[in-house]
């Protein structure tokens, strides 16, 4: 704090913007950036394991004049670059194998995905399919460590959907995701906030998201290469040729950026679920790790601050043979406390008693008003939702959905 006061009386001449940044960076920051490595292609990797030792590039065909939308590590070994013609490609790779891609498939992949980040918190912006922005400066899990939250959702992707992801942690957007690309692929790199200003010093003006070839090219003519060199260049001359985009550019190059992780997603659902080590035979067990559930639940309806917006409650038992039933009951009026412990008890009882087999996983949890949700404004369904009963619900159930048309960062037009 009494660093903020020094800077506020050295320079006065700011004091209405700071004032507002004061607010904001009180705390500081604790920022993931999430990207997944060669994200359809390990997907189709993951699919069909005879992938996983070739040249892989997902889009069109050469015969068809197609562009390569992601191609796999060994590809890349090649030369081979996304956005690259296929033919081209071909060329550097003769033995690239190209597949069709199946955009379905890698939506149902990212759903879960952004399902594994809402374990850790609510505040997740997407960027794109397999990218996103994580704000987790208030989780408390593994003390607040937000390089552990980071590798733990690393773990979590690779154990449940079988690829790999790479994380940035900074404390703010424009770091963490450069830092995602550090130690890429499956890897994490952080960036405290001790370390922010040696790294912003050293880093290439090209490396800042949204400065394109004609800015960067723009920049090195003024002899700017690094954003140590933005910060030695006159501000005024700065700004003056690159106009709002030059402010940017030294704020960028004192490490600031003061951008919130924006969720644009509407929670659709939230539930806990836990897969027993034994199987549980009896109702009364049941019933007792039904209320431990609920306890759990009820921690995570309140930080979702939506617990006025719970319209049902669902249940899922998966018995021993892995099949499973789940069951969803509507509130029988806004009144009614949505964590009512019978209700849910009756519940699971109801669900079991379907099959009235050993149980192996419990999960328990609300869906939300999605009139009051839609209203929001207009959203797209960009991440499929989990289904909402039935007996083969093999997808966490926790799902979302989010606007298509995430924000860009760009400062290239
Ligand atoms: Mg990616």
């Amino acid at each position: 704090m009494s660093r903020h006061l020094a800077w506020i009386l050295l320079k006065p001449i700011f004091i209405l913007k700071p004032i507002t940044s004061l607010i904001v960076t009180s705390h500081q920051r604790k920022i993931i950036h999430v990207d997944a490595d060669a994200f359809y292609a390990s997907v189709e990797m993951q699919q069909n394991p005879a992938l996983t030792k070739v040249p892989v590039a997902v889009g069109g065909k050469p015969d068809r004049r197609g562009v390569i939308a992601t191609c796999n590590y060994i590809a890349r070994q090649f030369g081979v670059r996304s956005a690259m013609p296929a033919a081209h490609a071909l060329r550097l790779c003769p033995d690239l194998v190209f597949v069709t891609p199946n955009f379905p498939l890698y939506k149902q992949v990212s759903a879960r995905m952004h399902d594994i980040f809402g374990r850790y918190t609510s505040l997740i912006e997407p960027l794109s399919l397999d990218e996103a922005y994580l704000d987790v400066s208030q989780c408390t899990d593994f003390q607040g460590s937000a390089t552990r939250i980071a590798n733990a959702i690393r773990g979590d992707v690779k154990r449940e959907l079988g690829i790999t992801v790479s994380a940035g942690v900074a404390p703010n957007k424009f770091l963490a995701k450069i830092a995602s690309d550090w130690r890429k692929p499956n890897g994490t790199f952080v960036i405290t906030p001790d370390e922010v200003e040696a790294f912003v010093l050293e880093l290439d003006v090209s490396k800042i998201n949204g400065v394109g070839k004609v800015t960067s090219q723009k920049l090195a003519h003024m002899g700017i290469q690094t954003c140590a060199d933005i910060l030695a260049y006159d501000a005024k001359r700065l700004t003056e040729k690159f106009g709002k985009q030059g402010h940017r550019l030294i704020q960028l190059a004192n490490g600031v950026d003061e951008r919130p992780v924006q969720t644009s997603r509407i929670r659709k659902s939230l539930s806990v679920e836990h897969t027993y080590s034994n199987d549980i035979a009896n109702e009364s067990e049941i019933q007792e790790r039904t209320l431990s559930l609920l306890d759990e639940l009820r921690e995570r309806v309140e930080r979702s601050k939506m617990s006025k917006l719970v319209a049902k409650r669902v249940v899922k038992v998966k018995f021993h043979d892995f099949t499973q039933t789940t069951l969803e009951k509507r509130l029988a009026s806004h009144q009614e406390d949505w964590d009512d412990k019978q209700a849910y008890q009756a519940m699971i009882s109801e669900a079991w008693k379907r099959s009235s087999k050993p149980v192996r996983l419990l999960g328990i949890g609300v869906a939300f008003n999605q009139g009051l949700a839609s209203g929001m404004s207009t959203q797209l369904d960009l991440f499929t939702s989990a289904p909402k009963d039935g007996a083969t619900n093999e997808a966490p159930t926790d799902s979302i959905s989010s606007d298509t048309t995430a924000p860009k960062d760009k400062i290239d037009s």
